[in-house]
């Protein structure tokens, strides 16, 4: 690494040592004699995802995030817990250290962790991934979730608020119609 100040290219190393799983070094420009802090880090292997139809892709973070993105929306979340869900998973895939993930896979982990999350995010990324094509089988999932003792509120676990989210203000008008 060239150093900050001048850009030289070499430097000699002051000080050395691990860090999680890197390695910090303090180096020494041998040119201006400034000091800066490197850290390495061990790339990991590519990971791929195999599709439904069997083809692979190289697995995509943006991707992973923009789907929980889609199912988070306009739920009150705190900043940062979609970024902090997507890391999990990536991390989680990555400590796997295999080289080829089944999509469903990643699909299941996300499920499972917006279960615990936020119950119509749940059912929205649900429904986009299990590919709910009608509405028995919605309502199948719903009743199982339910029937397992998923925490539901009146304000977030009726059915029929979940089947009129879609218009996003049916939510708020029921919410304010309510005393
Ligand atoms: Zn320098």
């Amino acid at each position: 690494m060239n150093c900050p100040s001048c850009g030289y290219y070499d430097s000699k190393v002051t000080d050395s040592r691990g860090v999680n799983d890197g390695i910090r070094r303090r180096r020494q420009c041998l040119n201006c004699g400034s000091r800066f802090t490197t850290y390495e880090q061990l790339q990991p292997a590519s990971l791929f995802v195999i599709k439904k139809d069997e083809r692979r892709e190289e697995f995509n973070r943006n991707k992973l995030l923009t789907g929980i993105h889609k199912a988070c929306e306009k739920r009150p979340l705190p900043t940062g817990t979609v970024d902090k869900l997507a890391d999990d998973i990536e991390a989680e895939l990555y400590h796997q250290g295999k080289a080829e993930i089944p999509s469903t896979l990643i699909g299941d982990m996300v499920m499972e962790r917006l279960k615990n999350l936020d119950y119509i995010a749940y059912i929205r990324f649900a429904s986009v991934y299990r590919e709910f094509t009608d509405i028995t089988a919605l309502k199948q999932e719903v009743d199982t979730l339910v029937g397992s003792g998923l925490k539901t509120s009146a304000s977030t676990g009726q059915l029929p608020l979940i089947l009129a989210e879609g218009s996003g203000t049916a939510a708020s008008r029921r919410r304010g119609s309510r005393r």
